[in-house]
């Protein structure tokens, strides 16, 4: 049998990340107001320091990672990647799959890759506070851990119904020292209207972001951390592809297709754009991001600026969306409940760079087992799309003869997911078609702005 773990050494942590806005046939668009014109980098600093400003308005390819953040990327980095031998073999196919882990990350995911650069940033600009939201608790740990490592104060809003569900990720996010309060608060005005509405408001991702947002533009020593969408945090998770490639050359391989779950996009562009590149110089590679079916952005939504939250607070965005007022149907894939998806994938997925499908929860469920059966790592639920779409494309090589080359981003382990592994194994899950209906509806609130502007 060929190899299965396929190491780097430290020193092989990337020293650039890289910036697709470089090699995107368009520029991306500009984020607009309400009033339908370009928003200028004043408001956005009122939450953003200007060093990560800059980042997220850069088109050039390759920015240097600061020191201090390669030390710290030390403790997890390079992840590993891994031949999946045993689950090619329970599956008979003539498929190669391999997989970068993300998971041996300290809080267990691929998020630490942005929060530590963006805990590091906003301390060289001066600031000692930053707040965020989170859903699945993920990102609040990941933000919870960096800040610490900065010595920044973190305050994170995290959805209801997430606190009650999963105690465990937020006593990760206090003993690093992380402020946890679970969203709708009382203590922003976004979340005292939502409360005023419906005292049992159990929250969701757009609220929390609305409450975040809200506390870091009021004062003056506080920004806004976001684990997702944006540009900059897309750069920052290049890591990962970087090294894959690295990892997959040391073993002779190309992959014919890549694929990620895909929420706000973060771990797809991570392992998908160093790719891309490759792709717009000439070669041939397909990149498939996977969302569920109960929250299908890409395959179901519109492509038109929207908001960022649910109350309104951010800049518009021209992304696929549900529309911002979207309510999160019961899945148990937290990570991936979000109504809309980054710009660049966005952009990317309409120019048909990229491509997208979308999965069901059970079969996906299924997928993480058999894949924990044969591999031994338990996935986190988001993590289990890409091992679905994976497992198809896999059987499909079974069924063609074809020896395609698969690479997929592990994004990270379920340890603190087994409440929903549990609903799985007893039977309590269901599957949920969004209807698109519910997308018409929610997508007749959009603002009705474009860019460029119509004459
Ligand atoms: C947050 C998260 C995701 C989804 O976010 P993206 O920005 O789309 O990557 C996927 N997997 C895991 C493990 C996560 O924590």
């Amino acid at each position: 049998m060929s190899q299965t773990r396929i190491m780097l050494d430290e020193k092989d942590i990337p020293t650039h990340w890289y910036n697709v806005v470089a090699d995107m046939p368009n520029p991306p668009l500009p984020p607009l107001g309400p009033d339908g014109n370009p928003v200028g980098p004043e408001k956005m600093l009122e939450i953003f320091p200007g060093n990560i400003l800059e980042q997220e308005m850069s088109a050039e390819r390759w920015i240097p990672i600061p020191e201090e953040v390669r030390e710290i990327f030390k403790l997890w980095r390079p992840t590993p990647l891994m031949r999946a031998h045993r689950l090619e073999k329970v599956l008979g196919t003539p498929a190669k799959i391999f997989y970068k882990y993300e998971g041996v990350s300290p809080s267990g995911s691929h998020k630490t890759n942005t929060s530590v650069p963006q805990a590091y940033y906003n301390k060289q600009a001066g600031f000692s506070r930053v707040t965020t939201e989170t859903g699945a608790g993920q990102w609040g740990s990941a933000v919870s851990f960096a800040g610490q490592m900065f010595g920044i104060e973190v305050r994170i809003y995290m959805v209801k119904i997430s606190y009650e569900q999963k105690p465990y990720r937020r006593s990760m996010m206090q003993t690093w020292g992380g402020n946890v309060f679970p969203s709708p608060t009382n203590m922003t005005q976004a979340g005292r209207d939502a409360l005023a509405q419906d005292p049992n408001n159990m929250g969701s991702l757009g609220l929390a972001i609305s409450e975040a947002v809200e506390e870091a533009a009021s004062r003056a020593d506080t920004n806004y951390t976001l684990g997702s969408v944006l540009n900059h945090v897309l750069l920052h998770q290049t890591v990962i592809g970087l090294e894959a490639k690295k990892q997959l050359a040391m073993v002779g391989e190309y992959p014919d297709m890549v694929f990620a779950p895909c929420g706000g996009g973060s771990n797809f562009g991570g392992i998908a754009f160093p790719f891309l590149a490759d792709k717009a110089a000439g070669k041939k590679v397909r990149l498939v991001g996977v969302e569920p079916i109960s929250c299908p952005s890409m395959t179901k939504g519109i492509y038109a600026y929207d908001y960022g939250d649910s109350s309104g607070y951010t800049p518009l965005m021209k992304m696929y969306t549900l529309g911002h007022n979207f309510m999160p149907p019961g899945i148990h894939a937290g990570g991936l409940r979000y109504h809309g998806e980054s710009p660049l994938v966005s952009q990317l997925y309409h120019e048909k760079l990229i491509e997208a499908v979308a999965v069901p929860q059970l079969a996906t469920f299924a997928a993480g087992i058999q894949f924990a059966r044969a591999e031994g790592i338990i996935p986190a639920p988001e993590s289990c799309h890409g091992i679905r779409a994976v497992i198809d494309e896999a059987l499909r090589c079974k069924e063609t003869g074809e020896p395609k080359t698969l690479l997929f981003c592990l994004s990270g382990h379920g340890h603190f997911d087994m409440f929903s592994y549990d609903r799985y194994l007893s039977g309590q899950l269901e599957d949920y078609d969004y209807p698109q209906e519910l997308v018409a509806e929610a997508t007749k609130d959009l603002p009705k702005v474009d860019w460029p502007k119509a004459a």
